[in-house]
């Protein structure tokens, strides 16, 4: 085999990804049926309309194009002035109608783009189009227990489920783009919230179009299109392994087929699935039940206006204006929930410094993500709210406790969910540094060990310590140590004063 890096500077590997997000509505995409369907028993979030049966009319769910049009926005796109239903013809038993209401040649956007990559080295994926559309019936694949015979049964319940489907060009060059396009478009539709785009729930998928091509040729080859990626890192390493199969082709002179490849995770490779040489006859043609859509620009500029900050501007103002690395903005950013509490915290700082955002930052990136992690906690959901976590960055600037004490209270508040100085104090952190609270101790530690006073008059500087030790014991270790020694330095010299 010849090595990956040469093989990488002979071809240029050209990507371009679909991917269909679900939307968060109430109801499914052309009749009334409620779309929470995750926990449902299987058949019961279904009409007529999702059923596919005869006589029935779709009607368009509003908020879908909303969320459309929001997303659009994100992504730059052109929000067209009219656009229209097209039915995608196709045989399959998850399909109830036996073709799917989509969108062909009039799209709700058109262009776009996307940023990945850093401040250094930016680059813009260009966005071809988002349209609108709708899920399928899942099937079950079963096998009966005595026959041994096949069967699948068919759930209806998220057929018609509003499904968004987001068109990049072929502009990605590198599994590692493919997967920085994938992870930067799934924050911006978690942070528009029009999507759950939880991967895991079927909600975010991804097709991933592959080629090869030799270095400095402007011609796009074959592609293959990758399905089945049930993760991020599955999309990477499914596009890796085709741009290595492909190079290797080439390689021996053998043409790569256009075709349809699923990826097999227990074998980490792609295997065909049908060929794709002609392409797909759907015979789109236009909904008859549905008439077009004119997109009020009113109601685009309406929906513009509630667009919320996004990642990468979010990312450029915490290292811009809070000095912090763009590696802890990235890590805060990356999720609208982590943002979110990142945010709040700061706002609970009552006395913020220079330093607090990268504080509070610190702490969330490491200490809080760690036991997150371990649990798979939700940031939102869990005991060490923002203010917690304020007042603790406070109580460190303040050095009232140090960050060893800190861990301790943090690790303390998320077991118990007592708050911070409640913590501090039945732990008994809190370093007393207060000259006046401790000369009390001082003086009641000297008044109490008339012994050691003597023995320091006659020389004994091991009874300062001893008295310096008192002073812990009776505080239960608070008593600033320094500030401690100092006060009794200065009570004993005035005992070794009145002495002459
Ligand atoms: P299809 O009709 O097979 O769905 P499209 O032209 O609609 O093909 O493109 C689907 C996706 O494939 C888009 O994301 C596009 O950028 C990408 N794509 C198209 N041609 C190529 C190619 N030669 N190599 C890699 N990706 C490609
Ligand atoms: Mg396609
Ligand atoms: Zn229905």
């Amino acid at each position: 085999m010849i090595s990956y890096n040469y093989r990488m500077s002979k071809y240029e590997a050209v990507i371009g990804l679909e991917v269909h997000a679900q939307l968060i509505t109430q109801s499914k995409m052309y009749c009334s049926c409620d779309t929470n369907y995750q926990q449902a028993e299987p058949n019961t979030h279904v009409c007529p309309v999702c059923l596919g049966l005869p006589g029935t009319l779709p009607v368009v769910n509003k908020e879908a194009v909303r969320a459309v049009i929001m997303t659009g926005l994100a992504l730059n796109s052109e929000i067209a002035k009219t656009t229209k239903f097209d039915r995608k013809n196709y045989p399959y038993p998850d399909l109830m109608k036996g073709y799917q209401i989509s969108q062909f040649d009039e799209p709700i956007c058109l262009g776009g783009y996307l940023e990945i990559g850093n401040e250094k080295i930016p680059r813009k994926i260009r966005v071809h189009r988002v349209h609108l559309e709708e899920d399928v019936a899942k099937l079950h694949h079963e096998t009966s227990i005595g026959t041994q015979n096949t069967y699948s049964l068919v759930d209806v319940n998220r057929a018609g489920v509003p499904l968004m489907e987001m068109v990049s060009e072929p502009d990605m060059r590198s599994a590692e783009e493919a997967r920085d396009y994938l992870t930067e478009l799934h924050s911006i539709l978690q942070y528009l919230g029009v999507s759950t785009a939880q991967m895991e729930d079927g909600a975010f998928r991804c097709d991933a179009n592959v080629s090869i091509r030799e270095k400095g040729s402007k011609e796009l080859g074959p592609k293959v299109e990758v399905k089945n990626m049930n993760s991020f890192r599955a999309v990477q390493k499914a596009i890796s392994f085709e741009i290595e199969r492909q190079s290797a082709l080439a390689d021996t002179g053998e043409r790569v087929i256009q075709e349809t490849r699923g990826w097999d995770e227990s074998k980490n490779i792609t295997v065909s699935q049908r060929s794709k040489e002609k392409a797909n006859d759907y015979r789109y043609f236009p909904e008859p039940d549905l008439p077009p859509l004119e997109i009020n620009l009113e109601w685009v500029t309406r929906i513009k206006a509630t667009l919320p900050e996004l990642p990468r501007q979010k990312i450029s103002r915490y290292s811009k204006e809070m000095g912090l690395s763009t590696y802890d903005a990235s890590l805060l950013a990356s999720n609208s929930k982590t943002a979110d509490y990142f945010e709040k915290s700061l706002g609970f700082s009552k006395n913020p410094t220079p330093q607090t955002p990268k504080s509070i930052a610190n702490w969330i990136n490491t200490e809080l993500a760690q036991y997150l992690n371990q649990g798979n906690v939700d940031i939102l959901n869990q005991p060490v709210t923002p203010e917690i976590m304020s007042e603790l960055v406070e109580l460190i600037e303040q050095k009232i406790i140090g960050s060893a004490q800190a861990k301790q209270v943090l690790a303390e508040v998320y077991k118990t969910g007592k708050s911070a100085s409640e913590i501090i104090d039945s732990l008994g952190l809190k370093q007393v540094s207060d000259t006046g609270e401790l000369q009390v101790a001082v003086l009641q530690a000297i008044s109490e060990n008339p012994k050691a006073v003597e023995d320091f008059r006659s020389g004994k500087d091991s009874a300062q310590k001893f008295l310096v030790g008192q002073v812990m014991r009776l505080t239960q270790g608070k008593a600033n140590p320094s500030v401690t020694a100092t006060l009794v330095a200065e009570e004993l010299s005035r005992y070794s004063n009145s002495k002459e």
